[in-house]
């Protein structure tokens, strides 16, 4: 045996030798090959040519995502400045593929079931510009919380994110979504390169208990899928059994659903229905990522359409949703300002507003790109997305944007709200140069001129949160929690 097959668990060693025969060599030897590091740019964050133009380490493109990049190991990304502002997100380059097929579109309702730590939500988000309504779960309370926090740095706007068993979202959002995305847990096959702990892992059994466990999930995110909408099933495994077998079976069990084309056909490896036993139709349209064909690690996407509607009865369905989802918000809710699209307690809605437009300096254009629903929870003031149905029993760590905290009869920005802007949405901003950035993040106060009051800080465009001025001092809002030496 040749020395890569010492790496890998002998039983998957041979199961993979079985299913792939001749062309197991070149799949084992890709093993002995460095692995592809990426990266994605965050288009809610600038355009790129100013990303371009902040970038200071070499990127290639990825030829299957859209902002998708490879970098080299030693730039180190990580730790740099551009990362904490949220410039890009690092991700395996393979499982950029999987946003790409569920193509979601701005103004859309969109759910990410199994979201943490938030490659594919992040990059959901960049599709939506902000527009539209982006569901993030995660089972996991630990995981849902640095989703929230990936979401905060990314600057995501109309984003909420909950910590549900997929059972109980299936109940308060029945046929809700346009786009599922069920990014399955699963053996992790496709990242024994990339992660030794998922090699230790592994058993024949852990494999049959990732099937089960994805069927039930599967099984609840396809209530979730409005007539007509878009399901897409991913895994970053090799087994047949989570991939093709999972689709099959369920296909058997759900006739209103059938397996979709994606624009990756030639592109990624076709689904290998010959690997199962009663493959559904339309198997080979489904996607094999594999390591020794692309540069990239193992993955598998499904694209499946629920049958239903045609556009303009399913417009009139959503505006008739939509009606009944504002008669059910609060009575007094109003349409509070000629501007900002914003309902919720009339009082709240004028002080938020005067906050930000006085206080904080932001234009009447930012605030007519983001309408959506002024609530507050305990202290803290958030812009819940338009389209969100009532939180109530649901368990929720951000649900929206969290604009202010009230303190004492005055209100603080929240660190997230800095995230969501650029430097054009305020006009007491300042830029900072990489020495002032490092010493922002690590919580240091910084010098400066005249200014007094909240500003935004920005390094090469990107914001990086607040401080107070006064008196030549620039007071540091950078959160505790986020403090960072690079
Ligand atoms: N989509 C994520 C991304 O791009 O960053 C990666 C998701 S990871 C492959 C699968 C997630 O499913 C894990 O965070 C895991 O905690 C979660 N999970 C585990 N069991 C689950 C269950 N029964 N229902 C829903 N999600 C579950």
């Amino acid at each position: 045996m040749n020395n890569y097959n010492t790496v890998l668990p002998q039983a998957f060693a041979e199961k993979m030798q079985r299913l792939l025969g001749s062309e197991y060599e070149s799949f084992a030897a890709s093993y002995e090959n460095e692995r592809q590091y990426g990266l994605r740019r965050n288009p809610l964050k600038g355009t790129e040519e100013e990303f371009s133009r902040a970038v200071p380490f070499p990127l290639r493109k990825i030829s299957w995502a859209r902002e998708g990049y490879y970098y080299d190991a030693e730039s180190r990304p990580g730790r740099h400045v551009l990362h904490e502002a949220g410039a890009y997100y690092i991700q395996e380059p393979s499982a950029m593929a999987v946003a790409e097929a569920l193509s979601p579109n701005p103004g859309e309702r969109i759910l990410d079931l199994c979201a943490a730590p938030g490659g594919k939500t992040t990059q959901i988000a960049g599709m939506m510009q902000g527009m539209g309504l982006l569901v993030s779960n995660e089972v996991m309370g630990e995981r849902a919380r640095v989703l929230s926090q990936n979401v905060e740095r990314m600057g995501v706007s109309n984003c909420v994110v909950c910590c549900e068993k997929p059972e109980c979202l299936s109940v308060r959002f029945p046929a809700f979504f346009d786009r599922v995305l069920v990014d399955a847990p699963c053996s992790g096959e496709g990242m024994f390169r990339k992660d030794e702990a998922a090699r230790g892992e592994w058993s024949p059994e852990t494999v049959a208990m990732c099937a089960r466990r994805q069927a039930l999930i599967l099984e609840e995110a396809a209530k979730m899928v409005r007539p007509g909408g878009v399901l897409v099933y991913s895994t970053c495994t090799f087994s047949p059994e989570e991939n093709e077998g999972t689709i099959s079976a369920f296909l058997r069990t759900h006739e209103d659903y059938n397996i979709e084309e994606t624009a990756f056909e030639g592109v990624f490896s076709p689904g290998r229905g010959d690997w199962v036993s009663a493959p559904a139709e339309g198997i080979e349209h489904t996607l094999r990522l594999w390591p020794h064909l692309i540069q990239g690690e193992g993955h598998y996407v499904a694209r499946l359409r629920r049958r239903g509607q045609g556009t303009q009865e399913l417009a009139a369905e959503k505006q008739k949703q939509k009606d009944k989802l504002h008669s059910l918000a609060e009575e007094k809710a109003v349409v509070e300002s000629e501007v900002w699209k914003i309902t919720g307690d009339k009082k709240l809605c004028k002080l938020t507003e005067g906050f930000l437009r006085e206080e904080l300096g932001i234009s009447g254009a930012w605030m007519a790109r983001h309408p959506g629903r002024i609530m507050k929870f305990g202290e803290q003031i958030y812009l819940v997305p338009e389209d969100m149905i009532s939180l109530d029993g649901i368990k929720v760590l951000r649900p929206g944007l969290h604009l202010l905290t009230e303190k004492k009869n005055r209100f603080e920005p929240a660190h997230a709200l800095a995230g969501a802007l650029s430097w054009k949405d305020t006009e007491k901003h300042s830029a900072l140069t990489e020495k002032e950035a490092a010493a922002y993040l690590r919580g240091e106060s910084l010098g400066c001129g005249e200014e007094k009051g909240w500003t935004a800080l920005f390094y090469e465009g990107y914001a990086l949160g607040f401080g107070k001025a006064s008196g030549g001092q620039m007071k540091n809002h950078y959160p505790k929690g986020l403090r960072i030496s690079l």
